[in-house]
């Protein structure tokens, strides 16, 4: 009876190793992937400085330190920008 026990404690602290060398490997993996997005730059949102919506970085056009979700909201931005200065 005991070994029985003592087998199923084995076969448990073998198969929790298992998984955690396992996702140790999908880490290490994932790490070295360069291609491979990161988890990090998922969901990271930019806010266009026109129109004050919130979109990914992905969709967004950049000009300088400025995020804008189109083309035409960037031009628009910039030319009232001339127009102040
Ligand atoms: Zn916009």
């Amino acid at each position: 009876m005991n070994l029985l026990i003592i087998r199923l404690i084995i076969f448990a602290v073998l198969f929790w190793a298992g998984l955690k060398l396992y996702r140790m490997y999908r880490e290490w993996q994932l790490e070295r992937d360069p291609d491979q997005p990161k988890r990090i730059d998922d969901g990271q949102m930019v806010r266009c400085d026109y129109c004050r919506v919130h979109l990914p970085e992905n969709d967004a056009v950049r000009q300088g330190d400025h995020w804008f979700c189109s083309p035409e909201h960037r031009d628009k931005y910039l030319e009232q920008k001339d127009l102040t200065s």
